[in-house]
């Protein structure tokens, strides 16, 4: 389970910051207002209320948020994440994402994401499990493996899925593409838990290729040691580099030599310790984490973390940011980097993996027939290198930030599959 908090401050600026930058991209490709007013909105966005039965007989009754942000592309796809602050207008920002994400990925998605108001950590296994059969059955209407495909986010995990695919799948016959990030033994990928750690390596891999950045004895500092961070950094320790700064949300650890990755990640990820409880490094703040120079600068956990108010988008040095979070510098930070010369790969580009292999989860389960490790790992790599090179090169062509030439590959994309399915005022 995951349990990353963002505070409400950041939540809300992820809205803010997928919207300034599809502003820019728009401008850039001559995107006519009517096609922004209908990629800017939400096809379709359902609040429900969820009354469950609380194990000491009460009933509590919490929001929720199912928003499809657009699915000209292909089915909506997106997570679903249980946090107390989840609230629309995060919900949107992310679905949003997620619409660029299938889109730059060339998968056959859409972008949507769920959201409930609620604290997992303090619910029992059985309230939560009654949680997810009620939201799942309240929001089944507008669900479908050729309609809108959930999957884990924060607060959820392969449990939740197996709740939503038995709690759909009691009314409509058993249809396990109807969820991705399942258990293995109910038709999960192999794969799938380490894949968005393993996309930012491979898109690491490609940026360091053609910038003279080898991985290996290259130095990362990552924020986050969660699902994705704790992955990255150890596939980063395989390939020989040096991580020498980690923290979580109660700070961390830095050790100019590179810390022994297996052992923080038994410690960490494995045994869900604090990493500043671990020894083999100098405990240090979030804070401190931001002034240590390095060639990667990977923020792997929340929203927004890079800023002007803080001032670090002022001072970091590093060779490039690698957005390995949704969404972790802000608008305004995006510029101040730009200025300075320091690249950022944009989280839509680089944290792609889960996506992906979600996508080939899916496929699995409608073809009833299951892909080795192998084939899940060389698709993946396929798809993000494909994606980085596309963005790569209009980097190159037009003299655009990284991100930027992201989202015009994505708006292009999105946008003729509207203009091609025409207007059909009762798409489904
Ligand atoms: P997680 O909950 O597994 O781990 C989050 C980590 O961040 C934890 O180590 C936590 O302690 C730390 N953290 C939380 N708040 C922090 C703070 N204020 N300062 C420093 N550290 C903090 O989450 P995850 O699945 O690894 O996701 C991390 C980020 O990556 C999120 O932005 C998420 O939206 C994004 N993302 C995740 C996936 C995925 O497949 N898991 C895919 C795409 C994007």
């Amino acid at each position: 389970m995951t349990t990353a908090a963002p505070t409400q401050r950041q939540t809300l600026s992820i809205g803010a910051i997928v919207h300034n930058q599809f502003d820019r991209a728009a401008d850039l490709i001559g995107l006519e207002h009517s096609m922004r007013r209908i990629l800017a909105m939400p096809f379709r966005s359902v609040t429900v209320e969820l009354p469950v039965h609380m194990d000491d007989g009460r009933i509590e009754v919490y929001r929720a948020y199912r928003v499809q942000h657009n699915g000209a592309r292909g089915p909506c796809k997106g997570g679903v994440r249980y946090h107390p602050e989840a609230d629309e207008e995060e919900v949107l920002g992310l679905a949003t994402t997620m619409t660029w994400k299938t889109a730059l990925m060339q998968i056959p998605f859409g972008g949507a994401k769920g959201g409930v108001q609620v604290d997992p950590r303090i619910l029992s296994a059985r309230e939560l499990e009654r949680l997810t059969r009620v939201f799942t059955s309240r929001i089944a209407i507008v669900l479908g493996p050729y309609r809108d495909i959930p999957a884990p986010d924060m607060g959820t995990n392969a449990q939740v899925m197996a709740w939503m695919l038995d709690e759909y799948s009691r009314r409509k016959g058993y249809t396990p593409a109807i969820v991705t990030g399942k258990p293995i033994s109910l038709g999960g990928s192999l794969g799938r838990e380490e894949a968005t750690g393993r996309g930012v390596l491979y898109a690491m891999q490609a940026y360091g290729e053609d910038h003279g950045i080898a991985i290996k004895d290259s130095r990362a500092v990552i924020q986050g040691f969660g699902n994705v961070g704790a992955h990255l950094a150890r596939f980063l320790h395989e390939q020989g580099a040096r991580v020498v700064a980690v923290t979580d949300a109660d700070g961390g650890l830095h050790n100019d030599k590179g810390l022994d990755v297996p052992a923080l990640f038994a410690h960490a990820y494995v045994d869900r310790k604090p990493v500043s409880e671990f020894s083999g490094g100098d405990a240090f703040t979030n804070e401190q984490l931001w002034t240590v120079p390095c060639d990667w600068l990977i923020p792997a956990a929340v929203g927004g973390v890079i800023n002007r108010e803080t001032r670090n988008a002022q001072t970091i040095e590093c060779k490039v940011v690698v957005e390995a979070a949704n969404s972790p510098v802000t608008s305004i930070a995006d510029r101040i980097l730009e200025e300075r010369g320091i690249p950022v790969l944009p989280d839509f580009l680089v944290n792609a993996g889960g996506v992906v292999v979600s996508y080939f989860e899916w496929v699995q389960n409608l073809q009833q027939h299951p892909w080795s490790l192998e084939q899940v790992n060389a698709e993946l790599h396929k798809r993000i290198t494909t994606a980085y090179r596309s963005v790569r090169d209009l980097v190159r062509r037009n003299d655009v930030p990284w991100r930027t030439a992201a989202y015009m590959i994505a708006l292009a994309r999105v946008a003729e599959a509207e203009r091609l399915r025409g207007h059909n005022d009762s798409r489904k």
